[in-house]
């Protein structure tokens, strides 16, 4: 497949489970999103790059309802989900991860995820008063559960730690096995690998095509173009506050064009070392 231009969103993308069309987003007079278009297939790795400030994480919080955009739509899974508030969209299966805030530091790694509501839910609290032992049943059932998560993510040993305790990359496996309690349909990972050692990237890697083993569709904002090129199917390059392209890493990196027009020499800087 070669490089599309999406600036009219005729993307190839089948089976799209989530998009974005014509998202805007200004801070003061700064148009930090400027037009994005952007389609996720369902069941794929899809990463969103470009440079600094080029407006990527402000289009994952559109999407995720943590910012109303100012105009456009975010559709999921056929719903106009636009301007709903992150919640909302969480019980709708779209989960964004975050860094472990004061208060989730202040509670164990156990603890940590007990406290993460689950996606597709909808929380029924009239059910604590009128079915107890269920609740019960099902608060055992996520117990085992969580136990399940942090021994998949090397965390068991640490659960009854404080997260704060945890090493950097431990809080980022912490961030992911907080998402993956969440059972989510898609999940949005901003940089999820950003400051931790190469190994640690490897692993987090291999979590990551994990999810899409378990049939969770993914999208992540990626510097490493490598780990792009190992997990990522699919490629949405952003500058400037749009979406510019959309490929396969392979078809980027060989595309000097490409390269040299979308991304400023990035992509060989960064292939290269
Ligand atoms: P990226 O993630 O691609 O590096 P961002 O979406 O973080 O880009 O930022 C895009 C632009 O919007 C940048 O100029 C940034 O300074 C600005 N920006 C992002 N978030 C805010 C905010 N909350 N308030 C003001 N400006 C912001
Ligand atoms: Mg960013």
């Amino acid at each position: 497949m070669s490089v599309t231009p999406v600036t009219t969103p005729a993307v190839t993308a089948t089976n799209v489970v989530l998009s974005g069309r014509g998202l805007h987003k200004s801070f003061g007079g700064n148009r930090a999103v400027n037009g994005a278009d952007l389609d996720v297939s369902e069941g794929t790795i899809t990463a969103l790059i470009g440079p600094n400030g080029a407006g990527k994480s402000t289009v994952v919080n559109l999407i995720s309802g943590l910012l109303p955009p100012d105009a456009g739509e975010v559709r999921l899974a056929g719903e106009d989900v636009s301007g709903w508030p992150s919640h909302r969209i969480a019980q709708r299966g779209l989960i964004r991860t975050f860094q472990l805030s004061r208060e989730l530091q202040g509670l164990t790694v156990l603890e940590n995820l007990l406290v993460t509501p689950i996606a597709q839910k909808g929380e029924a609290l009239v059910n604590i008063f009128l079915r107890p032992r269920a609740v019960r049943r099902e608060e055992r059932a996520n117990v085992e559960r969580a136990v399940e998560i942090l021994r998949d993510y090397g965390l068991y040993h640490v659960r009854d730690n404080w997260a704060r305790a945890l090493s950097g990359g431990q809080k980022r496996l912490l961030e992911l096995a907080r998402a993956v309690m969440a059972q989510p349909r898609i999940l949005l990972l901003d940089e999820p690998m950003a400051g931790v050692n190469p190994a640690l990237v490897d692993q987090i890697g291999d979590h990551i095509l994990k999810l899409r083993t378990d049939g969770i569709t993914v999208l992540m904002i990626e510097h490493n173009l490598g780990v792009v090129e190992r997990i990522c199917d699919h490629v949405i390059v952003m500058a400037e506050g749009r979406t510019l392209a959309t490929g396969r890493m392979s078809d980027l990196r060989d595309n000097p064009e490409v390269v040299h027009a979308y991304l400023g020499g990035v992509l060989d800087a960064r292939l290269d070392s």
